[in-house]
């Protein structure tokens, strides 16, 4: 797409909105809000407005409805509840190091239904993220959306393992993906992240964003290779890593929707303001710590990332 418009673009996000019961060392959190659509727009909104689409049944909390609610800027208008049915649930535990979890059931729910439908005043968004789910049922999204310009999604191991087609046909329809370092060398069969991120590049996306944990993560693109480190956080400060890759997307895609482009440089940019976000939302169970940050908070902790990585 052309890069020269400064015009803010419009942000669609699709995925999960769900119920988490997380364990870490040293503390539970019981039924809390969670999901990946939940987490993105949580985080993107703190930067550009963000429609969200995704379907919950009608057990979905009332405190937990009232939260998405009171998310400023993201508009709910695509957020179906379907009567009977129930809502995504997930349970995650971490280990000592709070870097590996394992996962302790999915609950799909409605989620394995009928995928939800972009409502028409949301067909004509920009740029479009297409959060974690079967990639069939992502590609089946995008179409709905006439108006994208571009379109990003995520994916997981579960997915490389049953729908290795989908996924690579998903592949040639989107402009990029982002995936953790396992998936990519899974995906692949190539370690080395940046060589697995060209390789991912042979399918048809323009980008891809491979995530490495702790270590940050690479953008591999057309038009260039850029690291990101992650924010250099201390012990006290992570306390629930539940959402980090999510809110990093919404980080991401939600500068490159204030800013209006889409070029290689921005994409850099945007990787550091995925990684504030990320840093945010590990500091607290559920969307609390990226909704709660205050914009100076925010501010601060950019220009505090950009002095700790200033090569
Ligand atoms: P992250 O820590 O960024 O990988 O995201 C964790 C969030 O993803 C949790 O809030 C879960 O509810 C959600 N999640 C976990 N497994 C899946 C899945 N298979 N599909 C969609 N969302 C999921």
């Amino acid at each position: 797409m052309s890069t020269a418009t400064t015009k803010p673009l419009s942000l669609l996000v699709t995925g999960t909105i769900g119920i988490d019961t997380v364990e870490t060392p040293t503390a539970r959190a019981e039924r809390v809000l969670g999901g990946s659509a939940a987490y993105f727009a949580a985080a993107a909104s703190r930067l550009a407005p963000v429609r969200l689409v995704g379907v919950v049944g009608d057990d979905l909390p009332a405190h937990h409805r009232t939260i998405l609610e009171g998310l400023k800027g993201v508009d709910l208008g695509g957020l179906e509840t379907r009567n009977g049915g129930k809502t995504f649930a997930w349970g995650g535990k971490y280990l000592l190091n709070l870097n590996e979890r394992e996962t302790l059931f999915t609950e799909l729910g409605v989620v394995a239904d009928a995928p939800p439908q972009v409502p028409a005043s949301f067909a004509d968004s920009e740029l479009v993220f297409l959060g974690n789910t079967h990639p069939a049922v992502q590609a089946g999204l995008l179409e709905q959306v006439s108006g994208r310009k571009l379109v990003v999604a995520d994916t997981m191991d579960l997915w490389i393992n049953i729908a290795h087609d989908d996924l690579v046909h998903l592949l040639s329809k989107v402009d990029g993906i982002v995936l953790n370092d396992s998936e990519a060398a899974q995906l692949t069969g190539v370690r080395n992240a940046i060589t697995a991120g060209r390789r991912i590049l042979g399918y048809g996306p323009q980008f891809a964003v491979v995530k490495k944990g702790e270590h940050g993560a690479v953008l591999v693109h057309r038009d260039g290779v850029a690291v990101v480190p992650a924010f250099p956080a201390e012990e006290d400060m992570v306390v629930d890593p539940t959402g980090a890759g999510d809110t990093f997307a919404g980080g991401f895609m939600a500068h490159l929707a204030r800013t209006g482009r889409t070029d290689f440089e921005t994409l850099q940019t945007a990787l550091s303001w995925g990684t504030v976000m990320a840093s945010f939302t590990i500091g607290a169970f559920s969307l609390d710590g990226v909704a709660r940050a205050s914009a100076d908070q925010l501010a601060e902790r950019y220009s505090r990332f950009a002095r700790h990585a200033r090569v």
